[in-house]
């Protein structure tokens, strides 16, 4: 992979050029909460906010949409529509979170809607600076080697960009003025000491090894119905996970015609209504059953399946979750057989 080097006063007059691909959109801060948003320039960005309240797959895999139209002749998807969009600032485990999606969507099942938006999307990743929620030292996702267009790293005067596409490189070659290949031994020292540095910065107490075991001699255990009771089954924890991705599909109707349209929504397995099945049975009536599920899912099941967790430990869970449930408290539960208060 190409490693480039560019001063960071160059960033604003690269991101300008880029903008000819498509739209701009970047991390922005209002009233203390972070979110991607369409913008000018780098200026309107927040670069050091650790991450947006929901993850940059609701471009990929938006919250609602709809998938087509139909009537009594038959259906036309609604494919084409879709804007070219820049996200800029996605930061090592977002870029993973997104990995993780791919597998899903453009590997293990194709899907149409998910490809489009991808195709559509260049992703420049940026480093970051971790805060006390950050639990990606655990999940191996503090640094990432792919799934972006360009990655900039932050080397406080210039920026080390890592070239990760086809598509990246076009953007490079936009403004190769502002590149530079002239690498010398300095730029490995001052990456290797970004690196130790950004590893101090952790402060979050967490250990995922042996997981898949702890999981499996842990099913039994009644720290699920301890959690259980606390849930709130409200959901917020599925819809801010980057990997989280189960949806439903609903059909709207034109009353008094047949004519409608079929969308596909964002759903959550901590929902009651997800695991009711015809004849109104429930196969996980418990929030205990759902809490389970969705934390086998990501440390366990997921593991067994494509070797590594379905958690990027990005931290949102923990920023999110009204009752203190989220990846370091359920695994640190499960170990020690005890309910942190
Ligand atoms: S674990 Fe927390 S965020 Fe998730 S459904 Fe339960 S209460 Fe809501
Ligand atoms: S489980 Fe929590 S920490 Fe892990 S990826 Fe999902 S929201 Fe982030």
């Amino acid at each position: 992979m190409m490693i480039l080097k560019m001063k960071k006063e160059d960033l604003p007059a690269f991101l300008e050029s880029a903008k000819e691909w498509g739209e701009l959109w970047g991390p922005t801060t209002k009233d203390g909460k972070t979110s991607y948003a369409k913008v000018d320039s780098l200026s309107q960005m927040d670069l050091k906010a650790t991450r947006t309240v929901i993850p940059p797959k609701k471009f990929l895999y938006p919250p609602r949409f709809t998938m087509f139209d139909f009537d009594e002749e038959g259906f036309v998807e609604r494919t084409g529509d879709v804007p070219k969009r820049i996200l800029f600032g996605l930061h090592p485990c977002d870029v993973h979170g997104i990995l993780i999606m791919d597998k899903l969507f453009l590997e293990t099942y194709k899907d149409p809607y998910y490809a489009e938006r991808r195709e559509k999307t260049l992703l420049l990743g940026h480093s970051c600076i971790p805060d006390d929620k950050c639990m990606c030292f655990a999940t191996n996702t503090d640094f990432v080697a792919e799934g972006f267009d360009l990655f900039f790293t932050d080397l406080k005067m210039f920026y080390l960009v890592w070239v990760g596409s086809s598509k990246g490189h076009d953007l490079v070659r936009m403004r190769a003025d502002l590149f530079s290949r002239n690498l010398d031994k300095n730029d490995i020292l001052n990456y290797t000491e970004y690196r130790k540095w950004k590893t101090a910065q952790f402060k979050a107490k967490i250990d995922l090894t042996g997981m898949p075991d702890i999981f499996e001699l842990g099913y039994n255990s009644p720290i699920w119905d301890e959690l259980g009771e606390k849930c709130l089954s409200c959901g917020q924890c599925s819809m801010v996970c980057p990997t989280c991705n189960c949806y439903n599909v609903v059909d709207e109707v034109d009353l008094g015609t047949a004519e409608g349209t079929r969308d596909r929504f964002w759903d959550s397995c901590m929902f009651r209504e997800y695991s009711v099945v015809a004849g109104g049975h429930n196969f996980r009536d418990k929030r205990a059953d759902r809490l389970r599920l969705w934390y086998t899912h990501k440390l366990q099941a997921f593991i067994g399946e494509f070797g590594k967790p379905a958690c990027v430990g990005c931290g949102r869970c923990v920023a999110t979750c009204p009752v203190d449930i989220n990846v370091a408290t359920v695994s640190t539960a499960l170990k020690e057989q005890e309910v942190g208060k």
